[in-house]
């Protein structure tokens, strides 16, 4: 998967800013953060987006959460709240076709989203 960014991002063959790391998993700050905290939390596998995601990815997702509960915890978000999100195709933005997790909070958000 050469040509995807985030293949080449835990490559380590783009730069990125980590966050976090796990054997399976990879957090990085996001290019363009939509809020004060915006974390990418990614497989090291490709995996397209969460509309292909299975049942054999289960223990992998499970791992993307612990991710996530830690990066919250690091940014200091636990306490006040943050946001978790999968953009699928086209009506929610999805811009990049390997699974990513967006991790998003230190302001309050508003919901619904428009
Ligand atoms: P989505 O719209 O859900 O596909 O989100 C893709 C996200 O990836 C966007 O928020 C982009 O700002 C972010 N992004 C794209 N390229 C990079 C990059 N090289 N490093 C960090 N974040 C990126």
């Amino acid at each position: 998967m050469n040509d995807c960014i985030f293949c080449r991002i835990v490559a380590g063959e783009l730069p990125s800013e980590e966050v976090a790391s796990t054997e399976r998993t990879f957090a990085f700050r996001d290019v363009k953060p939509a809020l004060p905290v915006h974390v990418l939390v990614v497989p090291r596998e490709h995996i397209v987006s969460a509309d292909t995601v299975a049942p054999e990815h289960a223990d992998l997702l499970a791992e993307m959460m612990d991710t996530a509960q830690r990066v919250a915890r690091s940014e200091g978000l636990t306490d006040r709240g943050y946001r978790l999100v999968f953009n699928v195709g086209e009506d929610a933005q999805n811009s990049v076709a390997h699974l990513h997790m967006h991790l998003v909070g230190g302001r309050p958000m508003e919901w619904p989203p428009g």
